[in-house]
């Protein structure tokens, strides 16, 4: 059988819209470093992950006769800062990557399948049990550094990445990089709540980024101080990394839109216009009430009295029910409905701000 001709389907990768393609042969990963920082509770507050770990370490049973696994990434950067006080991570300025994303992976597919009809494959934008970055270190892009982020030369770490599983075996396969952070640790010493450490684990428990994003409970009171104004997600670690001085500017995909630069209160107030705005953005990953939680974090960390007219004025809102969970607007938004305790996540942080901004 003919082997899959890697030159062509990274032209036809770079055509869609992908920059960066790379080829992996599958196999099954060394599994120690992911059951340590499982067992060490690093990632307390993402089950699925624990869940998962077996067919992570082992994605040929995402795929019958799987070969190989195709890494694909596209810049993001874009240089405009967020306003200071109210930041939203460089990744989430734009339309939904996943979006983007699987509309490219559709087209390339369609390609794919014309030429190898009898080519099984299956592709994922980072919702899938598959460890993209390090199939994508396996693939040559880059190396994993001491922060977690893939790191590409020439490209920095600015990038998103998808996979796409392939039953056909490649004509050549990328040569995997050893770590190239070096004595390096400007990364560990920036990092605002002490969550990188040693031995390139980060914990997810002391990640703005974790709490911002993923979690659905109240945060930490000590990490609500050190948030330093980030609202969803956190760049600080990404900033600092000397692989991104000369980061090229991103795909025009992912140019950020004008949500990214909006002063906290409007994240706090999210009216029909804000909410239109966010629809089909990465924020939405947050959900509403989680964007309103963060933002009260953000003002009452801010200690400005100043703040305290809107923070009573949401909180009016939410004790009389004014804005139920499940009047949120969208598809996208229905998994507000019926989340438990999720009024409760906000009134608390409500109270939180209110309190900081009255000492
Ligand atoms: S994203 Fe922010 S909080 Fe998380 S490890 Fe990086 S610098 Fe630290
Ligand atoms: S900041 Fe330094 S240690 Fe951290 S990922 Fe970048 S090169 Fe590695």
């Amino acid at each position: 059988m003919a082997l899959l001709d890697t030159a062509w389907v990274r032209a036809c990768a770079q055509e869609v819209g992908f920059e960066l393609c790379g080829f992996a042969a599958a196999q099954p990963l060394e599994g120690a470093f992911l059951w340590q920082w499982l067992g060490e509770g690093l990632g307390e507050g993402m089950p699925w992950l624990e869940e998962t770990a077996a067919l992570r370490l082992d994605i040929g049973r995402l795929l019958p006769g799987l070969r190989t696994v195709v890494v694909l990434g596209c810049g993001y950067y874009h240089p405009t800062p967020s306003s200071p006080t109210c930041k939203v991570a460089r990744y989430a300025r734009s339309r939904d990557y996943h979006k983007t994303f699987r509309g490219w992976l559709k087209r390339l597919m369609g390609r794919l399948r014309e030429a190898h009809p009898g080519m099984a494959m299956r592709a994922f934008v980072d919702s899938g049990p598959v460890m993209e970055k390090v199939w994508a270190a396996k693939a040559g892009l880059g190396f994993v550094g001491k922060n977690g982020c893939l790191i590409c030369r020439g490209q920095g770490s600015w990038l998103l990445l998808a996979t796409l599983l392939l039953s056909e075996e490649a004509d050549a396969y990328g040569e995997e990089e050893k770590a190239g952070c070096g004595a390096c640790r400007a990364c560990i010493e920036a990092c605002p709540t002490g969550a990188i450490l040693e031995g390139k684990r980060v914990d997810a428990r002391r990640c703005l980024s974790f709490h911002s994003i993923e979690s659905r409970g109240p945060w930490p009171e000590v990490l609500r101080r050190q948030a330093g104004g980030w609202l969803f997600g956190c760049d600080v670690c990404q900033e600092v990394c000397p692989y991104n001085r000369k980061a090229p500017v991103g795909h025009e995909a992912f140019a950020p839109r004008a949500f990214a630069f909006w002063p906290v209160e409007r994240f706090l107030r999210l009216g029909g216009e804000e909410k239109a705005a966010l629809l089909g953005s990465p924020l939405m990953r947050s959900k509403f009430w989680g964007l309103r939680r963060n933002a009260a974090y953000i003002l009452g960390a801010s200690k400005a009295a100043s703040a305290r007219p809107l923070l009573l004025q949401r909180r009016g809102e939410l004790l009389k029910g004014a804005e139920g969970l499940g009047a949120a607007e969208g598809e996208e938004a229905a998994g507000e409905e019926g989340l438990e305790g999720a009024e409760g996540v906000e009134e608390e942080a409500l109270e939180w701000a209110l309190q900081e901004v009255e000492e």
